[in-house]
């Protein structure tokens, strides 16, 4: 069987032993399979994005001892690609226009206790209602819409599975609720994009941090939208700061740049994060 896997940070922050926790995870599967190792930028944000987080990423990783293919996707050079996607999600009917602002959709969430989480559920406005409203300038987002995917997909929406490291998991689109797609300022999602490129690319396993496991739920929807195949997830263990929250961008000292600089070895890196 063919193995192609993928680290895709975001260059909005320098690489830090969470990272390399994750693309080392994923380098070394791929090398005990035989198979192949993908680096992909996730650069939709361009508001967040910056170019010395970008350069500092193929450093850093190559510091590691991690070696990818060429060339590098980089999403922002593809938004045509996610914008198609999502075109042909609106055509089917299965995305809506939302014009709430964040305060709105938060009351409306609030105002629904009984549903978990900060899931949204919403459906298209009469198109009188839609019309003026575009007239008038206001900004939407689109959003995916459960329940004419449901629809749409029948029977087969219920019994949407997918492989990770416990076994065969029974996909919970619901958990999310109406995802936003794509919005104004943003056009395209993390989660589109992902699933876009994870399926051009060929990817058969996405290793990825336990953050993201209900994001499988989700992509396997999408998916099975746009006719994409299935990989296999896997997850592994978060790094965790010395406050016993998952290390983020604001951790400076874990970052690879910074373990570098106090003459930490690539080989320590692996053993504080117990991949030795
Ligand atoms: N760009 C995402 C991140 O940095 C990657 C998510 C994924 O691996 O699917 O968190």
């Amino acid at each position: 069987m063919s193995f192609v896997t993928r680290f895709a940070p975001s260059p909005t922050g320098y690489l830090h032993l969470g990272h390399a926790l994750s693309a080392l995870t994923a380098f070394d599967a791929a090398h005990a399979a035989g198979g192949r190792f993908i680096l992909r930028i996730e650069d939709i944000d361009q508001s967040r994005a910056r170019s010395e987080f970008d350069a500092a990423i193929f450093e850093d990783l190559a510091w590691l001892g991690i070696a990818w293919e060429e060339p590098v996707r980089r999403q922002s050079e593809h938004m045509a690609d996610y914008e198609a996607a999502l075109q042909s999600l609106i055509e089917r009917n299965l995305a809506y226009r939302c014009f709430r602002t964040r305060k709105e959709i938060a009351d409306a969430i609030a105002s629904a206790p009984h549903e978990a989480g900060e899931m949204f559920r919403g459906e298209a406005l009469p198109a009188d209602e839609e019309a003026a409203k575009l007239e008038a300038g206001e900004a939407f987002a689109w959003r995916l819409s459960l329940k004419k995917a449901r629809a749409a997909l029948g029977p087969a929406y219920f019994t949407l599975v997918f492989e990770d490291e416990t076994g065969l998991v029974r996909a919970e689109p619901d958990k999310h609720g109406d995802v936003i797609l794509a919005r104004k300022d943003f056009p395209a999602s993390y989660h589109l994009a992902s699933v876009w490129d994870d399926a051009l690319q060929g990817v058969t396993h996405v290793i990825r941090g336990e953050d993201l496991r209900d994001a499988a739920h989700l992509h396997v929807l999408l998916q099975k939208l746009l006719e994409l195949p299935q990989p296999v997830y896997r997850h592994h263990r978060l790094m965790l700061g010395e406050d016993g929250k998952r290390l983020a961008k604001r951790d400076a000292a874990a970052t690879l740049r910074a373990l570098r600089d106090a003459g930490k070895t690539p080989d320590d890196v692996r053993a504080v994060i117990g991949l030795s």
